[in-house]
Parts: C-alpha cells; structure tokens; sequence
C-alpha cells in the first residue's frame, strides 16, 4: 500500500526530470501535443526509444545544477509502456537518483490503464504519484472529442487509486462540445465525490491543425462563449475552495499538501530537462533547448551517433527571463515575489504597474503582487499590460 503524507505544502526542488512518451493509441480531436501513433504495442519501437532517451539521459544531465528532484513521465501516454520497459527506464535513471532524494515521480495515465495491478507495479519500479485524464464523466462529452475511455473506466480507475491510498491528480476540461454549465457542474461533482489530493481543471482550447477546430471552421462545432466559461470557472472555484481546495495556480487545485511539486517547479523558473522527442529544457545558465518532433529523427540521432540533440536553443535574454517569470507567477496564488523583480527592469515594471494596482487587477500582498484568483481566466490583457521590453 502507498500512502501520502500530511505534510504542508511542499519545498521547491533545485532541479526536475520530464520525459516524453510520445505514443497514444489514437488522436484525440483537441490535442494538439506531440503523440505518435502506438502502433499496435510495438515493442521494438518502445526498446529502442527507451535506448534513446538514457542515451539522451546520460549525455545531458550535467546541464542540470543537482540530480533532479521529480521525474515525470509525459505524453503521450505513458501509461500504455509496457511495464518491462518501464521498469528498464526507471531502473537506469533510479542506478543514479537515490530514491530518498526524490520528492515526486510521477506517470500519465489514461484511465483505461489504471488497474489496481497496475498501480501496484508502477509503484514497484518507482513511481509515487499518478496524473490521470479524466476529462469528462459524460460519454457523449468524450465522443464529441473522440476520447477513447468511457466513464465508467474512469470510475473503476479513481476507485482504484482511492482505495489504495495514491497520491494522484485528475484532470477535467471545460468547455466540451455540447456541455451545457449544469453538465459541467455534474463533472465536478463526480470528480469531488472521489477526492483526489489535487485536481486539474482546463477549458477547451481550439488549436489550428486539430480536427476539433477543423469542425468549427466548417461550422459544426463552437466554442462555448466568455459568459459561460467564466460561469463554469466560477463554479469550479467555489466548489473545490467549499471542499478544502487551495487554488493555486489557475489551472491546478490541492487540497493542503498535495501541489503539484514537478509543475510548481515550472512556474518558479527552476532548471528542468527534458528528455525525447519534441521535450524543452531549461538549463543552469537560463538556456532554453527544444528537441526535434520526429520519433524517427531521434532515435536515429541519440542511437546512430550520439550528439548534441537540440534542434533549437534560446540563450534567454533578461528580459525575455523576466517576463516568463511575470507570465507563470502571476498565474498563482503566490504572485511575484517582488525580491524576483530585477534593478534593470524595476522602474518599467513599476509604471506599468500603477494602473493595474489602481483598477484591482493586481493586488500588492506586501511581498508579492497577485492577480486575484477571479481573474485568472482572463488574466492574459492584464499580463500583456506588464511585459517589460
Ligand atoms: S491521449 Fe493525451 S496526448 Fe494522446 S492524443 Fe489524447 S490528449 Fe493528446
């Protein structure tokens, strides 16, 4: 059995590990993340990409400051690994990462994998935390995105993580196709009833080259409206903070304790790699490195000759470092810590500021700025108005 702690909200690591498993058995309407197709369990195909992220692995983890800290295996889906391959990956990585020094493994899952075996296996070879895609509990919700699990795979699948004690987060999206506000109420309901330590909620995003926005250039499908979304939003809100929810990010809710501490790592500019296809990575030295699309163009690199795999680095100037770190902290509760705000851009950022302090869309909570948690959802005019040139 696994069990969480109580623990207060987590420290920051100094360093984190992702790595992309780019397969899924299909192509949901929406996605717009890099995935290729499973090819019917191709195991060779899985061995030799293994091969090449611990190549890919042992040619680049000294671009990181430590040994990270979380590892989290994203997708794709990664739950479709089978588990020799998994085992193989973590083994390797875990040869080097001690186990006590790791705060947080964690692996995507769709629900349909999630098994009560599985879990008790994927806690053999290392992982401590499960990311599950629940995304609606409504099956004609799921169709019109072309998910391929149905509700009660998702039921069966927090069921399972429940009564095993894991700590595990799920993720809803908003905004589906056809979901009216009181569907969408009965999602959150649904998911609440189960309690996840942390819960992730999205609304809908039409992305050009996706057959979902296909649909709604040619009129079949539209996207649900600002009133509404906020209306869901709000909704959200209030129920996760009415069940003991923190909202501390605009997308990610825990209950105390449970952030997420790989993706808070992110918002606070900590140096993190990412290993295989299409994964970026920020280095020591505020580096930003972006590996290629093609599963074939990295195995073939990383196994064939093993060099530098980027097929584009950023050196960040200061200001573009700056204004990530504006972008990400104001999207949480903590804000910006005002210590983080740099001499070179302080008298800028102060007259852009002044507006936005006077009008109540940003907040001065003494040692940091905050936008309020209500205006999250169209935080992005608010963070325009404060990028530094
Ligand atoms: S399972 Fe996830 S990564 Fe794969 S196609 Fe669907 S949304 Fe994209």
């Amino acid at each position: 059995m696994h069990t969480i702690s109580d623990a207060p909200a987590p420290p920051s690591p100094a360093a984190t590990l992702y790595i992309h498993i780019p397969f899924c058995r299909s192509k949901c309407a929406y996605c717009d993340f890099f995935s290729a197709p499973a090819r019917g369990g191709d195991n060779g195909l899985y061995e030799r990409y293994t091969d090449a992220l611990l190549a890919e692995w042992r040619m680049r983890k000294n671009e990181l400051p430590t040994l990270p800290s979380t590892i989290y295996l994203g997708g794709g889906t990664p739950s479709l690994l089978p588990m020799p391959v998994l085992k193989r990956l973590m083994d390797a990585l875990l040869a080097e990462i001690p186990r006590h020094t790791l705060m947080e493994a964690t692996i995507e899952a769709n629900p349909e994998d999630v098994t009560p075996r599985w879990l008790e296996m994927i806690h053999e070879v290392g992982f401590n935390r499960v990311s599950i895609g629940i995304q609606s509990f409504d099956s004609s919700e799921l169709a019109a995105v072309e998910r391929q699990h149905s509700p009660i795979d998702s039921i069966r699948a927090l069921t399972a993580l429940a009564e095993n004690g894991w700590n595990h987060s799920a993720d809803l999206i908003y905004g589906l196709p056809g979901q009216t506000l009181e569907l969408w109420r009965r999602n959150i309901e649904r998911l609440l009833a189960f309690r996840p330590p942390h819960l992730s909620a999205y609304l809908l995003s039409y992305e050009p080259g996706t057959r979902l926005y296909a649909r709604m250039a040619a009129g079949k499908v539209a996207e649900t409206d600002e009133d509404t979304a906020q209306q869901m939003y709000d909704y959200l809100c209030r129920r996760t903070a009415e069940e003991g929810y923190l909202h501390y990010e605009i997308s990610n809710f825990a209950l105390p304790g449970r952030h997420a501490i790989h993706n808070s790592a992110y918002w606070n500019l900590t140096p993190y790699l990412g290993l295989g296809c299409s994964a970026h990575s920020l280095d020591k030295d505020s580096v930003r490195r972006y590996n290629p699309l093609s599963v074939k163009e990295y195995i073939h690199t990383l196994l064939s000759a093993p060099a530098r795999i980027a097929a584009r680095v950023d050196p960040e100037t200061p200001s573009n470092r700056f204004n990530d770190l504006v972008i990400t902290a104001l999207r949480t509760s903590a804000g910006l810590r005002k210590d983080a705000i740099p001499d070179t851009f302080r008298t800028e950022f102060q007259v852009n500021l002044r507006p936005l302090l006077a009008s109540g869309a940003v907040t001065d909570l003494g040692d940091s700025y905050a936008i309020p948690a209500s205006r999250w959802l169209t935080a992005d005019s608010i963070l325009r108005d404060l990028i530094v040139t």
